[in-house]
């Protein structure tokens, strides 16, 4: 169901069941006092015939019914009785039968109305007031009137019929102005609706319209422009890699492709063959680490779920990373101390993928032996109560300011790096990695005196 139509009778219901609840309530009301009124006039009835009989009389009840029949106040099927003490009845405003008198006066009802003194009740469509009538000399009477309201009743089927017929014609209205109101609110969704139709991989630099940038629309499009932007800046970021990584690619196989067709110009010595077999070596290796790189790079891209956590313990994984290093590297220095002796394992223990946490810290360890003079890493390994800190420190060529946020893409190399061998990959991998840890990594760096790369996960 669109939500036009959701809003629309949703507002509907609300008002359908205010009008009802306000209809009942009115109906109710209406029909409570058309009761007490009419019950008031029987009374009233009782009373004066009552009192024209005993206090004013002895009075002709022939003249009394006259009166009664006659007046212009009468009932519609008025009826008076007047009861003495023995249940007999003393006046009759009707010629009523004994039959017709019991039925709807029974002893039962002239005891109730004798101990209650007054009694109000319905028989049949006619509504009955009984009222005791007490004289000092002539004793206690039970005077019972009834009648029909059959005007009060007319006004109250006119009434809820009114009452039926407004409230169709309110639901209806209601329904026309909710879909008319809902519409108007989510006109400037259909709007976004159509603007976002529009974009697409190519234009996502055609931002939606912000509005009065205050309500809760407004805010959607801010936010959707937000995410526009960072879609443009990964798609970016993927379109350089993609140009950068096929540059890469491409000057190697260049270089193979030329010292190929140079030593086949003409007839070479045994020696001169070797030569350019170990320089072709050379540049497959290169190749080789190249693509290494990059398929390290695909697959911390991964998804997350296909990768398996287990405890790891960080030490251990930095020891075995500076043997492994050592082992390829002899020139290296690789120094490892702790900032405080963890009395617990848990202290320096994270939920982790071990191999892949060992990339990073070959990464960066690889890098500041790399990128100093003294091929000397410093590694210190600390905790406080969440997390666990590797810092990686070297006291090399260090990144300019203007570089340090750039270093962490795909295939970026700082300007003063480019002497050094490397494609620009490991810290790209290694930002990932530690991101799918929900951890992060941080570097401080001043030119020519070092740089220091801190890596902070949560610990067990
Ligand atoms: P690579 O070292 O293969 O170029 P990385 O992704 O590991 O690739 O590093 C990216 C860039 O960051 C390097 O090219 C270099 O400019 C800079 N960099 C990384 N580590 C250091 C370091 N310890 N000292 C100075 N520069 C560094």
């Amino acid at each position: 169901m669109k939500i036009r139509t959701k809003i629309a009778l949703q507002f509907t219901a609300i008002i359908a069941l205010i009008l009802a609840t306000f209809s009942a309530s009115f109906y109710y009301i209406a029909q409570q006092n058309r009761k007490d009124e009419f019950f008031a006039r029987l009374r009233d009835r009782a009373l004066t015939d009552a009192n024209l009989l005993i206090k004013v009389g002895p009075i002709n009840t022939k003249l009394l019914k006259l009166i009664d029949q006659e007046t212009l106040s009468k009932l519609y099927a008025e009826k008076v009785l007047m009861f003495n003490a023995d249940n007999k009845v003393l006046y009759a405003s009707y010629s009523a039968d004994s039959l017709e008198i019991y039925y709807f006066y029974n002893p039962e009802l002239l005891k109730r109305v004798r101990e209650r003194t007054y009694v109000e009740t319905t028989r049949d469509s006619l509504d009955v007031v009984g009222v005791m009538y007490t004289d000092e000399e002539k004793g206690e009477f039970v005077v019972m009137a009834s009648a029909q309201d059959y005007m009060g009743k007319i006004q109250l089927e006119k009434l809820r019929e009114s009452l039926v017929y407004s409230f169709l014609f309110g639901v209806l209205i209601t329904i026309v102005l909710g879909f008319i109101f809902a519409g108007q609110s989510l006109k400037p969704i259909s709007a976004m609706n159509k603007e976002i139709s529009t974009i697409t991989a190519y234009n996502l630099r055609k931002p939606l319209n912000e509005g009065n940038r205050q309500d809760e629309i407004a805010q959607l499009a801010i936010n959707f422009n937000q995410m526009l932007e960072r879609l443009e800046e990964s798609f970016d970021l993927q379109r350089s890699f993609v140009s950068n990584a096929s540059h890469e690619l491409r000057t190697p196989l260049a270089g193979l492709k030329s010292e190929i067709q140079v030593s086949l110009e003409e007839e070479r010595t045994p020696d001169e063959y070797r030569k350019v077999l170990r320089s072709v070596l050379n540049d497959t290796q290169r190749l080789i680490q190249l693509t290494n790189g990059l398929l390290q790079l695909a697959q911390s891209e991964k998804k997350e779920r296909s990768i398996s956590f287990q405890e790891v313990r960080l030490d251990e994984l930095i020891f075995e990373t500076q043997e492994e290093l050592l082992s390829l590297h002899n020139d290296y220095q690789i120094n490892i101390d702790f900032d405080d002796i963890p009395d617990l394992e848990q202290d320096i223990t994270v939920l982790g993928n071990g191999p892949l946490l060992k990339t990073v810290f070959s990464n960066l360890i690889d890098n500041a032996c790399k990128y100093s003079s003294e091929k000397r890493a410093e590694v210190r390994i600390g905790f406080n109560d969440k997390s666990c800190f590797v810092r990686v420190i070297d006291k090399g060529i260090g990144i300019p300011d203007d570089e340090k946020q750039r270093i962490f893409e795909p295939l970026y190399r700082a300007k003063n790096a480019t002497a050094f061998r490397g494609y620009g990959i490991g810290l790209s991998v290694c930002r990932r990695i530690v991101d799918m840890h929900r951890g992060s990594i941080r570097l401080q760096s001043e030119l020519q005196k070092g740089s220091t790369f801190e890596v902070v996960l949560p610990h067990v």
